[in-house]
């Protein structure tokens, strides 16, 4: 039986349309749905109560966690910067690959799975963890709007720079008041066929590129990503399709993403994209004329490094969700020929947490070891301070050999729980290990590809009690 006590009290929406006998229209998404008293919308997270809209999930989340900028498809702003990544409950959209599907629809969240925050509350995670951007993200954004709005004005004004990482099937109106405050839209496309989008994602397209030209326009950051389909979208016509939208409606210095599909939810009898695919995918936007075209959820290419689109020098190279920037002036243009790159800093951005060499030897610590398999190659490690005391947790990638790196420190105000990504991050990488002292209850889930939000919970036990398992796909073709 799954409870709902997440869904038992309202809050005032906003785009509400109040029509005779008790009825109103929601008008945040395009489907404007009509809602009777008691009911609610198709995304299940906004509701009739008492003949007033109110939005269900209004500081409900998944577990706040750590992550870096280039796990939301976003390459071109301050590349490596640690973000601060929020979902939320549901979504306007019912893909049938969805990644996410246990938070993004509805019927299937257990409270278990739910935290609450305030928007003050968010703000005061990424200061304290000197995060200098916040990500909203999973799920879909766009359906928990009065959350997202109120704290990313909040964030503004303390300096901390606001990511919108949505399927975008939103309202011109609503697009209008994400405009002050977000700063970057990384908009996933999922196909250029009006027919793909009914049948696959239950939504439709025309408003998802509208509302991506509508940010463009208004000076935004905006990169496209889009999800190569095994034997549905992964063919040179969708990059085609994808590509003639970005040059005629955006412009050739968005970066654009084709994205590695891995079978999950209702589309789990097929295979991983080929990467050959992906890379053809590729080499038909570059010939179109885009200057940044990518590929993503993939490993060991050069096609997700970044180069000048004028004199071909190598401005970033990146493995997995790390980057390393080479040749990049701090105006965003090419170090060698001076040309604009389209990369936006963070003033002061990228700050990196505090690293030791050795653990500290003046108390105990249990250790946990985890080695990359298959594609695995990433971990959500959540750590909670159960004493009252403030607590220090270490964690470090794992090499073949005798090297070892120094221990980043995660620092943890008692009471508080905290989670965060370790990615692969070099080709000889053999896993990651993570230090917590005995006060700490913590557990590791793996995540499978970018932006895929592991739902298992660490409430109690060790390390290795609670790793969330996941299919080990083996990639053919
Ligand atoms: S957000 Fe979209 S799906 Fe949800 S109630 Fe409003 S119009 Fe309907």
């Amino acid at each position: 039986m799954v409870d709902k006590k997440w869904q038992e009290n309202g809050y005032p929406a906003r785009l509400e349309e109040r029509l005779p006998d008790n009825v109103v229209r929601c008008h945040l998404s395009p489907r404007n749905c009509r809602i009777r008293p008691g009911q609610h919308g198709f995304c299940m997270v906004r509701a009739n109560r008492d003949g007033r809209l109110v939005s269900l999930n209004y500081g409900r989340s998944v577990h706040a966690t750590e992550e870096t900028i280039e796990t939301e498809a976003v390459f071109h702003y301050e590349p490596g910067a640690r973000i601060l990544s929020m979902g939320n409950i549901g979504c306007m959209l019912n893909c049938d690959y969805c990644h996410n599907w246990k938070t993004s629809q509805a019927r299937y969240v257990e409270d278990k799975d739910v935290f609450y925050y305030t928007p003050q509350e968010v703000i005061d995670i990424a200061k304290r963890h000197e995060i200098d951007v916040i990500s909203w993200t999973y799920n879909d954004p766009v359906v928990w709007h009065e959350f997202v709005t109120e704290t990313a004005a909040l964030a503004k004004e303390a300096g901390i720079v606001n990511l919108y990482k949505s399927a975008f099937f939103i309202s011109e109106r609503a697009i209008e008041e994400l405009i002050p405050v977000i700063d970057i839209f990384s908009i996933s496309i999922k196909s250029i066929d009006p027919k793909y989008y009914r049948k696959i994602t239950k939504g439709w397209l025309e408003p998802v590129l509208d509302g991506t030209e509508q940010v463009y326009r208004a000076g935004k950051h905006v990169e496209v990503s889009t999800l190569m389909v095994t034997d549905l979208s992964d063919n040179e016509q969708t990059a085609h399709d994808i590509g003639r939208f970005v040059l005629d409606r955006l412009g050739p210095e968005v970066p654009t993403h084709f994205v590695r599909f891995h079978p999950d939810y209702k589309m789990t009898n097929t295979i991983r994209t080929p990467v050959e695919r992906l890379e053809a995918a590729r080499r038909v936007g570059l010939d179109m004329g885009l200057r940044h075209v990518y590929l993503g959820n993939v490993y060991d290419t050069e096609s997700t490094d970044t180069r000048c689109y004028n004199c071909g020098e190598l401005q970033i190279t990146r493995y997995g969700l790390n980057a390393q920037i080479l040749a990049v002036t701090a105006e965003g243009t090419c170090a060698k020929c001076g040309a604009d790159a389209n990369i936006r800093r963070v003033p002061g951005g990228g700050r990196r947490p505090a690293t030791v060499d050795d653990l500290p030897t003046t108390h105990e610590f249990d250790t946990a070891t985890f080695d990359w398999y298959g594609d695995v190659r990433a971990l959500h490690v959540q750590v909670r301070n159960d004493s009252s005391q403030p607590q220090e947790v270490y964690h470090r990638r794992t090499h073949q050999g005798t090297r070892s790196n120094p221990w980043s420190v995660v620092n943890l105000q008692p009471g508080e729980s905290y989670r965060f990504i370790a990615a692969k991050s070099e080709v000889d990488e053999r896993g990651v290990a993570v230090a917590v002292p005995p006060s700490c209850t913590s557990s590791l889930h793996q995540v499978f590809d970018r932006a895929h939000f592991p739902t298992t919970t660490a409430d109690s036990g060790s390390l290795n009690a609670d790793v969330t398992p996941l299919p080990l796909f083996e990639a053919r073709g």
